[in-house]
């Protein structure tokens, strides 16, 4: 019997987003906030998602100075940059120290003009980035320290809507999927440690990093970003300040 054959297929990350957003209670608000008719394009107010119990994220000086960058084309182009970052967790806590930053090089993003371009876009110019991210893994396997190595796949928002500042529905869809994707990786070195991060720089200046955990299919926000300077000062960054507009205003 082949009952329900036909039936539509959904899209099974929506199945999976559509559990976490009934689990947290906020699938009516998320539901309102779609009938607005963004689509993928729904923004997920930051406001109701959980944060990470101590959560804190330190970039290393050239993740920092990167970052900075980011900070000011989003704010000075319509433009959303995609970039990748490699890092590891300190011993088995919540601290994530990112120290490998890779985005588009200089010829694609003035080819790309005022379009979008994708985190493939990254890849496909780094063919080094795998490669790193399970040398990376491989280290902290001798290592033994129970650091895991995460990987941190970022895009820009530029002020384009009146949500431009919090993460969109596809968004998390994304998140869900890059976790998927490095299940490769984790698998063809034996470590199922490895996790993914999501990065989101806003333009009023936010580094909003969000976690999905596979283990109870959920999110969670990282609030405490600092970067080290060159000097050795550690700078505060601003995260999750913007205040997501109410569905429908
Ligand atoms: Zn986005």
């Amino acid at each position: 019997m082949r009952n329900g054959e036909f039936a539509r297929q959904r899209d099974p990350y929506e199945v999976k987003l559509q559990k976490v957003f009934e689990r947290n209670g906020i699938d009516d608000l998320v539901a309102r906030y779609e009938e607005m008719g963004y689509g993928g394009m729904t923004p997920i107010p930051h406001e109701i998602i959980n944060e990470m119990p101590n959560g804190r994220i330190l970039l290393g000086d050239n993740c920092a100075e990167y970052l900075k960058i980011m900070i000011e084309v989003t704010r000075q182009r319509r433009v959303e940059v995609p970039f990748v970052m490699i890092g590891e967790t300190v011993y088995d806590t919540n601290e994530v120290l990112f120290d490998d930053f890779y985005t588009v090089r200089e010829s694609s993003a003035s080819r790309l003009g005022e379009m979008s371009c994708d985190i493939q876009t990254v890849l496909g110019e780094h063919e080094e980035l795998e490669p790193n991210f399970k040398e990376r893994i491989k280290e902290l396997q001798k290592r033994n320290d129970g650091s895991r190595a995460i990987i941190c796949f970022g895009h820009t928002h530029p002020n384009r809507s009146a949500y431009y500042g919090t993460y969109s529905k596809e968004d998390f869809n994304n998140i869900i999927q890059y976790d998927d994707s490095i299940g490769q990786a984790r698998s063809s070195v034996g470590d199922d440690r490895a996790q993914t991060l999501g990065c989101m720089v806003a333009a009023n200046g936010d580094v909003d990093f969000m976690f999905y955990d596979r283990t109870v299919s959920n999110f969670y926000k990282f609030r405490s970003v600092a970067g080290r300077k060159l000097d050795g000062r550690v700078e505060r960054f601003q995260s999750y300040s913007f205040r997501t507009p109410m569905p429908g205003r």
